[in-house]
């Protein structure tokens, strides 16, 4: 039993993970009739919660996925007789009927993960030391406020034991919009934070520099690796990470989120580069990012760095800015 999660928490997970999995070609159109208030899919959705924690007393995982899919398969089919279905409904409960789970590997939360961990281990090179630990965990409560629909979160901290990556869900809010960002928040951890503290450099959930650039940064190589990493959702989970960052702030404490400080100065930066074209803007602006991450400045250097730049009192027309930027000096110049 990986992650010391109780036998059925585990079990449960697991169901719904393959359940979904299953059907990952129609989560954004399951997320997004649930948010729209379709009762019939809201409905489904309750469904696969109770399947699956039904099936989490199962005696084995095999034999819990298949009894979940069973159980499940029979609410869907039932949900398709509700009277006056919208077209989207029906044709959204066809696809979902016509695609029963065939299983799931035995720990898809780890192979998501070693997928991430791979493709950030050769971002960095040299510089990404061992991948560290995953560890799941269930959340008690939902991380922020309903009806935000993504029931997880997550974090990097150094233990004992080294670094761990902790994904923390609330089981039962394991549906389709929150099994879609489980790719950006693992890409994140490892783009925004693996590095640094497995260098020993403190978290600062504060920093617009790792909460924001960095962040930017994750997003970009996100676009990237998700036709690699689940190429069935790779569009709707593109669509959900955005949707995610944008409720990820709660709205009322007055400040501007580093989040939002880090993004605008990265798009500052592509917008006083496009003469080269976007993706070429971008592609510099990404390694400005990952260079920065890796030079000899402090966090609240950086940090400065990237207000300046948010406030356009640093542009692209500072000389030690430019060649940077255009990889004709070292980042450690900015400092
Ligand atoms: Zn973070």
């Amino acid at each position: 039993m990986p992650y010391r999660l109780p036998t059925a928490t585990w079990r449960g997970l697991l169901c719904r993970v393959a359940l979904l999995q299953a059907r990952a070609d129609r989560l954004g159109a399951f997320s997004d009739l649930v948010r729209n208030d379709s009762t019939a899919v809201r409905g489904v959705l309750g469904d696969l919660h109770l399947s699956a924690t039904r099936a989490g007393q199962a005696a084995s995982d095999p034999a819990a996925i298949i009894a979940a899919e069973q159980d499940w398969q029979t609410k869907l089919e039932q949900a398709l007789q509700t009277p006056g279905l919208t077209s989207d409904e029906t044709n959204l409960l066809r696809d979902l009927i016509s695609r029963p789970t065939t299983g799931a590997p035995v720990d898809p939360f780890d192979a998501l993960y070693q997928g991430v961990a791979k493709h950030t281990a050769e971002l960095y090179g040299g510089a990404w030391l061992d991948t560290p630990e995953l560890s799941v965990l269930p959340l008690a409560a939902h991380p922020r406020q309903p009806p935000d629909p993504y029931a997880l979160t997550a974090e990097t901290k150094r233990t004992p034991s080294g670094v761990v990556v902790e994904l923390l869900i609330r089981p039962d809010g394991l549906g389709p919009a929150t099994f879609l960002t489980i790719p950006m928040v693992l890409t994140h951890e490892c783009v925004c934070h693996v590095v640094q503290l497995s260098a020993g450099a403190p978290v600062n959930n504060q920093s617009p520099f790792a909460e924001g650039l960095m962040d930017w940064l994750s997003g970009y190589h996100l676009r990237r690796w998700l036709p690699l990493l689940c190429p069935g959702m790779a569009a709707s989970a593109i669509v959900h990470a955005g949707l995610l960052s944008a409720v990820a702030v709660p709205p009322g404490h007055r400040r501007y989120s580093p989040r939002l400080v880090g993004w605008t100065a990265a798009n500052e930066l592509v917008s006083q580069l496009m003469n080269l074209g976007v993706p070429a803007a971008e592609t510099l602006v990404a390694s400005l990012a990952l260079r920065m991450n890796l030079s000899r400045g402090s966090g609240d250097e950086r940090d400065a760095v990237v207000r300046r730049i948010e406030l356009q009192r640093l542009t692209i027309a500072d000389p030690t800015l430019r060649s940077v930027v255009l990889e004709e000096a070292d980042a450690d110049m900015l400092f």
